[in-house]
């Protein structure tokens, strides 16, 4: 009978008519590179953090690396951040020459645990990474906090975080550097893509440097380079894709909340006593609710399960494996075991489907997919 049901991703785009319709205007109107698109993104992303300068890139990445290049953060500083997100959080510590510092996490919340980040502070820490993870912000008063006391700057991991809020405030509205990605998966998109929200018209002006090989332009023909950047600029068709996700920002979250408050429901309130499963924090005050997770009980064999998940249809993804233990940063001395907490998640954790045009029963039928593998 399962062989009758449509194959349901842990994630798909929400992509209507008129998202069309603009890509196609920018691709005859000659102009594909950054441009009026671009220029209007930028304008709305500001409205919708508090009036605050944004500038737009490529990637989630960039967005990140560009930040930490504002601060002036390179060789010979420390960078701490969490060792459960996606690599790239990590990678960009590397890429600008400094050195990576994890701290584990929170294991309810899979944010970085803010006391065992100020114990990893070291004279020579300069900055701090913390991630939104799933949407569900990290403890902002604390986070600043720690950040005022020690003077570290902040560079937000708000990749997955667009919509979310501490205290009724829009993540990216105050604090520091926040870094949001447009990736296809995140809860709006361009294709590929990112923003930072940055605090003042200078960090702005060299976000615009770094973002085009260092360039400068006065007048017609008037152009120096006094930085080295790089080619991480939005084109045109990814920011018109952005305007029209934009604009449904509210819904698509809105729907996102439905359906974690309908999993939570489906799944009962006995589920994780019976199962030995861990469901997400039930925040639905703050999160934008980007992803659904489950930490399987230590005796369930993740790759079975999702085999067995695969077998009726259902594809789940893993967010994420513990960002010490690759190759890359064993090379560099970090082990098993320095980080339980992230390694027990990255091993154990499954993200079930979640996105806005799911229904109700499309919940109904992941909930007992779990159970029959479960219980
Ligand atoms: C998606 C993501 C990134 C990277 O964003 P890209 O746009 O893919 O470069 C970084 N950190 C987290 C937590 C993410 O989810």
């Amino acid at each position: 009978m399962s062989n009758e049901l449509a194959f349901l991703p842990f994630t798909k785009p929400t992509i209507d008519e008129d998202m069309i319709a603009a890509v196609a205007d920018v691709m005859r109107s000659g102009w594909l590179t950054s441009g009026p698109k671009v220029q209007e993104l930028e304008a709305k992303l500001s409205e919708l953090f508090g009036g605050r300068p944004v500038r737009t890139f490529n990637s989630g990445t960039c967005t990140m690396e560009i930040a930490l290049r504002i601060a002036g953060i390179g060789p010979g500083d420390e960078v701490i951040t969490t060792p459960n997100s996606w690599v790239a959080t990590a990678n960009v510590i590397i890429e600008v020459g400094a050195t990576p510092v994890f701290a584990d996490i929170d294991p309810k919340t899979h944010n970085i645990d803010l006391n065992k980040l100020e114990a990893a502070i070291t004279p020579r820490t300069k900055a701090v990474i913390p991630v939104h993870m799933c949407g569900l912000p990290c403890d902002m008063d604390h986070l600043y906090a720690i950040a005022e006391r020690y003077k570290l700057r902040v560079i937000e991991d708000a990749a997955q975080a667009i919509g979310s809020t501490w205290k009724g405030k829009r993540i990216g509205s105050f604090g520091d550097f926040a870094s949001f990605s447009f990736q296809v998966n995140k809860n709006i998109m361009t294709g590929e893509g990112g923003c930072l929200v940055l605090n003042n018209a200078e960090e702005a002006r060299l976000a615009e440097k770094y973002r085009l090989q260092g360039v400068s332009r006065q007048g017609l023909d008037g152009i120096d380079v006094d930085v080295l950047g790089g080619k991480y600029n939005m084109t045109d068709m990814a920011a018109a894709i952005g305007l029209g996700q934009l604009k449904r920002l509210e819904e698509f979250n809105g729907k996102r909340k439905a359906l974690a408050q309908h999993y939570f429901d489906t799944f009962g309130a006995d589920f994780e006593a019976l199962s030995g499963a861990e469901l997400p924090v039930a925040d639905f005050e703050n999160s934008n609710w980007h992803m659904f997770h489950v930490v399987l009980p230590e005796n369930v064999n993740r790759g079975d399960f999702m085999q067995k998940m695969l077998d009726v249809k259902i594809g789940l993804g893993y967010h994420y494996r513990a960002i010490h233990l690759f190759t890359l940063y064993r090379e560099r001395g970090f082990k098993e075991g320095m980080f339980p907490i992230a390694e027990r998640v990255g091993k154990q954790i499954v993200t079930l489907p979640l996105f806005p045009s799911m229904t109700n029963a499309d919940v109904e039928r992941v909930v007992s997919a779990v159970k029959s593998c479960l219980l």
